[in-house]
């Protein structure tokens, strides 16, 4: 395969280049420091330059299994986080990523020579020592990772740009080794990236994986994308017309054409089921003005071309879980072709490339709002940390870390705040999602207005209500069913549920206690539907329906929450208003 069929192949010039004026002892680092600071004019080169002597000579002698200079890792991993745009600080532990682990330097010297920010960035990135750790080393790493980035994000940024330049460099080792490497980035980090929302290195990582894992459809997608027939002329009428449109409504926006990286061609090839690889021309329209321009320029659009019924798409009302803002529409373009049309404002575009990294490529446009965006942007990573906190075994940890990145996620309404889960996510884990108090202490749920139960599963943008058990119930009426772990799906949920279980190893309550305590669980149940029952007798005929020997038996087994107070209702209602007339 020719060199120009690799991923990242910009990158591969540069890091020729770079090994180039290495050899010649040249200012290695001076590329470096110069893209660094084309995007923040004012940042000091003289640390970065000082880190590098620092690698270097830690490093020096160690070769990659390429056979180039240790260093050039480093050097590449910092300059793939330059061109994201990231601050100095991260740059400098960037460089010095692997001095700890590799090296006879030490965390303390690290932290005496660059401070303790620096040696936070690289601690987290530095892998326990297989020959300590064993078997859980790996476990162990990645959830000392994240508990590093629940102090600073910055830890996942640099980990995410070391991993692209080893998925570059592959091709030096050995076949297995590289389908295991590639197989972790496609679980862990490439959704990890995608929560962070940084499309920038996304793209990359993604054709990566591509390339190791699937180098034939690689090669054809490859060879789809260099030999389309009049591509580059259609989509360069394409913008000019949609360029006049746009002008003829006064909307200021700038018009390129967005093609899609190898692995989104190829998910969608693969999804469709094409035999050819499948790729519509896309065009990207960013508005100069306010949000409200977007929707003034979807107007232009679909005015001069017909718009593909269901193909509209509006992430700026309802962003997606990343916090993703674009409109999305797919057009009837010139010659009956169908073309797909991103509309979004200069932030917005912004957002979507960098993600969390915006904030420190931008540090002065985001300032106003970095905090509360900040906040809203980690909420997944806050969650995950909380459930860290209650699995003492890593690799417990890094499967419910692996399940979570693995699902798609659902937003639903709650509390009126947006709550994000995995799809297929029940009312059960929206209660634990708000508290761990409103999960132990749910009975019932309504969703959009309509009483559900509780084990049905949300669709994205459901509006849930969540009903608790209140004083009547007492302590003791309080406390999550066993045949919930059936079916939540959110790892919070499971390990909350579970945690409640081997905390309560049911207390002494006497028969008559549970007795009145069945009878109040199913007088809520019943007043929440409305109803009420005037004798006792609806419920004592359940119970012998139910096979029970007695209603006080049928008592005992909802306080013991082997029934549900909820089901005994519905059966009830069912039986009172089906019951044949007589
Ligand atoms: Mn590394």
């Amino acid at each position: 395969m020719d060199l120009d069929a690799r991923p990242g192949t910009a990158s591969l010039t540069q890091r020729l280049r770079s090994m180039l004026s290495w050899s010649n002892g040249g200012d290695a680092v001076g590329t470096l420091v110069r893209t660094h600071r084309a995007i923040h004019s004012g940042a000091d080169a003289s640390i970065l330059r000082h880190a590098y002597r620092i690698a270097e000579s830690k490093h020096r002698g160690q070769l990659r299994k390429s056979g180039e200079p240790y260093i050039t890792h480093p050097l590449a991993v910092a300059q793939i986080l330059a061109e994201l745009g990231m601050d100095t600080t991260t740059l400098v532990a960037a460089l010095l990523h692997d001095t700890v682990e590799d090296t006879s330097y030490t965390l303390q010297e690290l932290r005496r020579d660059f401070g303790p920010e620096v040696a936070h960035l690289v601690d987290g990135v530095t892998k326990f020592d297989k020959m300590f750790y064993g078997q859980d080393a790996e476990a162990e790493t990645i959830r000392k990772m994240i508990v590093a980035a629940g102090r600073d994000v910055r830890v996942l940024v640099i980990k995410l740009a070391d991993r692209l330049h080893n998925m570059r460099t592959l091709d030096a080792r050995s076949h297995a080794s590289r389908q295991r490497i590639a197989r972790a980035t496609q679980d862990v980090l490439v959704p990890l990236c995608d929560r962070l929302g940084i499309q920038f290195l996304k793209r990359d990582l993604e054709d990566a994986v591509l390339f190791h894992l699937e180098p034939e459809a690689y090669a054809r997608i490859h060879d789809h994308v260099r030999h389309r027939p009049h591509w580059k002329e259609y989509l360069e009428e394409v913008t000019a017309q949609a360029r006049a449109a746009l002008r003829r409504d006064k909307v200021d926006a700038d018009v390129r054409p967005r093609p899609r990286h190898y692995y989104s061609i190829w998910k969608d090839t693969v999804a469709g089921g094409h035999q050819v690889p499948f790729d519509l021309p896309r065009i990207a329209v960013v508005v100069d003005g306010p949000e409200t321009d977007c929707y003034t320029a979807l107007g232009a659009i679909h005015g001069l071309w017909r718009p593909v019924a269901g193909r509209f798409k509006d992430f700026i009302a309802s962003p997606k879980n990343n916090l993703y803002r674009s409109l999305h529409t797919t057009v009837i373009g010139p010659g009956e072709q169908p073309v797909e049309v991103l509309i979004r404002t200069e932030a917005m575009h912004r957002a979507a490339e960098y993600g969390i990294a915006v904030y420190y490529r931008f540090p002065k446009a985001t300032a106003a709002q970095a905090a509360a965006d900040r906040a809203d942007e980690l909420a997944w990573l806050r969650r995950v940390l909380d459930w860290e906190q209650e699995t003492p075994k890593a690799t417990e940890f890094l499967e419910s870390l692996r399940g979570d990145l693995a699902e798609t996620q659902i937003q639903v309404i709650a509390d009126g705040r947006p709550v994000v889960l995995p799809a297929g996510a029940t009312p059960v884990d929206v209660a634990y999602e708000l508290g761990t108090e409103k999960g132990d202490c749910c009975v019932g749920a309504k969703v959009n207005g309509r009483y559900t139960p509780l084990s049905a599963p949300l669709q994205e943008g459901d509006v849930v209500e969540i009903f608790t058990a209140d004083a009547e119930l007492g302590e003791a009426g309080r406390g999550p069913l066993r045949e919930w772990l059936d079916f939540v799906k959110s790892p919070h949920a499971q390990m909350q549920i579970s945690r409640w279980f081997s905390d309560h190893n049911e207390p002494t309550i006497t028969i008559a206690n549970k007795v009145r305590l069945g009878r109040a669980a199913i007088g809520l149940a019943l007043r929440r539907y409305s109803r009420g029952l005037a004798t006792e007798e609806p419920l004592r005929r359940l119970a012998t329906d139910l096979g029970y020997p007695d209603l006080e038996s049928l008592l005992v087994s909802v306080a013991d929450r082997k029934v549900a107070a909820d089901m005994l209702v519905d059966r009830l209602i069912a039986q009172v208003d089906h019951q044949p007339e007589r």
